[in-house]
């Protein structure tokens, strides 16, 4: 059934349930916006009727609209500048559909460097990133991108790619996670008939424009991998081909890289992504509620941008889910009785106090340890791996830079650190059962506490 066949059925219905007065005054003037995933979308004329509507008429629209239908399950009222919010929302969300890549292209068009917005912690990035697309292989090359997740690093790349399909439509660009580069090279080489397989793979890595390469860390774990990654990055770079790439760390903290490659990424210019600034992250917020469509009131945003201060990831989930609050009750905004809502089901509120001393005292807890062996200087491997493990818990529970946690444990660099931490994933990886377990329990202990 149609949008339209619904709501004349529906209509008919609600002729002979509501008075002619209510009838001519709300009803017949509601237009029908949208049909989507079993919600019928209606819009009023103005913000008031909308309010006349949901007070008076929205159980008795509700009965007639599912009932005109099995595929309908709801009904939402929409005001004007609802409406025309909602619209905007799905041209949007249509248009990167059509705008997606065919062939080796994939980049997704939801991010572009119109859609970045740039501040303090971020301005070198961007340029850096604008300055490539504008001009390929002329300025900078590798640019060699890294900082800690959820900052935009991903959303950067795609917009170079972005860039350059629409600006240089002959060139090739391809856009690939170092997992995707690492299987793509592995079934090479078990490929059937090897030989053509891993010709392919070759034609396809070092016949690009452009190579965009995300999240390079995880090559520390492939060391076959890292041999041809050399040998396609020399051919690129020989032939002024643009590398750009991305990581959670410079290339000196990615364990296990051989050392030419991370004098390779060395060649042209490595620049860290910072966390925004509050002015940035209120900024960020903005932007996403105007491309989203969601109206959510400001002291809410300001809130958000106020207690969410390292990563846009987590700012942008919870701003959805204030606004999927609003929405259950049909709210025309979102306000902070939404917030509150949205934050219970985040563990936000133990994370605000979450330090490392906290971390620490229940590591001393679960390994009855006193406080100044596990943080002192001892190599036993009594001392030494519940050690690691708490560095491990930090760097993955706390957001803090590497040379924090190193100062708290007296280190005057941070490769102890970084050893820990890489050593205990590895173990977690390869599913060693006491530290897994250990990890666990310490965890929610801290959460908990
Ligand atoms: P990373 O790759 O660094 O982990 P992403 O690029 O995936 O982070 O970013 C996470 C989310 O935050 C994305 O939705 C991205 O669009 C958004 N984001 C991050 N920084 C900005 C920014 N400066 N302006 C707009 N959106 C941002
Ligand atoms: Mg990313």
């Amino acid at each position: 059934m149609n949008i339209n066949d619904i709501w004349a059925s529906a209509q008919e219905r609600l002729e002979k349930q509501v008075s002619a007065v209510s009838f001519e005054l709300w009803i017949k003037s509601l237009e029908p916006v949208d049909f989507k995933n079993g919600i019928l979308y209606l819009s009023t004329t103005s913000e008031t009727a909308k309010q006349r509507i949901n007070n008076l008429h929205k159980g008795e629209i509700f009965v007639a609209v599912t009932g005109s239908s099995d595929e309908v399950k709801d009904v939402v009222i929409l005001d004007p500048v609802e409406r025309d919010a909602y619209r905007q929302n799905k041209e949007i969300a249509v248009e990167s559909e059509n705008r997606k890549f065919p062939g080796l292209n994939n980049f997704n068009a939801k991010y572009t460097f119109d859609n970045f917005v740039v501040g303090n912690s971020n301005k070198y990035v961007y340029a850096a990133c604008r300055g490539v697309a504008e001009k390929p292989a002329a300025m900078i090359n590798p640019l060699f991108v890294y900082g800690g997740v959820g900052l935009g690093k991903t959303h950067l790349l795609h917009a170079i790619g972005n860039y350059i399909n629409q600006n240089y439509p002959d060139k090739t660009v391809i856009y690939c996670t170092c997992e995707k580069f690492i299987n793509d090279y592995v079934n090479a080489l078990k490929g059937a008939s090897s030989f053509s397989a891993m010709n392919s793979f070759k034609e396809k890595y070092r016949s690009l424009d452009v190579l965009i390469i995300d999240d390079i860390q995880f090559i520390s774990k492939a060391v076959e991998t890292q041999e041809e990654f050399f040998h396609t990055f020399n051919e690129l770079y020989e032939n002024g081909k643009q590398i750009i790439i991305a990581s959670d760390r410079p290339p000196k903290e990615i364990a296990t890289l051989q050392e030419r490659l991370r004098s390779r990424f060395s060649m042209g210019i490595i620049q860290d992504i910072q966390s925004p600034d509050y002015e940035t992250r209120l900024a960020i917020l903005m932007k996403k509620a105007q491309e989203e469509g969601y109206l959510i009131a400001d002291e809410v945003v300001e809130y958000i941008a106020e207690h969410f201060d390292t990563n846009v990831r987590d700012m942008e989930g919870i701003l959805a889910k204030v606004w999927f609050y609003a929405r259950c009750l049909c709210k025309k905004s979102a306000d902070m009785e939404d917030m509150k809502e949205a934050l219970k089901d985040h563990d936000f509120a133990d994370r605000q106090n979450l330090t490392i001393d906290r971390v620490v005292d229940c590591v001393c807890r679960y390994y009855s340890l006193r406080k100044d062996d596990l943080l002192g200087k001892k190599k036993s491997r009594e001392f030494a791996l519940p050690r690691q493990i708490c560095m491990y818990i930090i760097c993955d529970m706390l957001n803090l830079p590497l040379m924090t946690i190193s100062n708290h444990f007296g280190k005057k660099d941070h490769t102890t650190v970084i050893y820990a931490r890489d050593k205990i994933a590895d173990m977690l990886e390869k599913g060693e059962h006491t530290v897994k377990v250990a990890v666990a329990d310490i965890k929610a202990m801290v959460m908990k506490n």
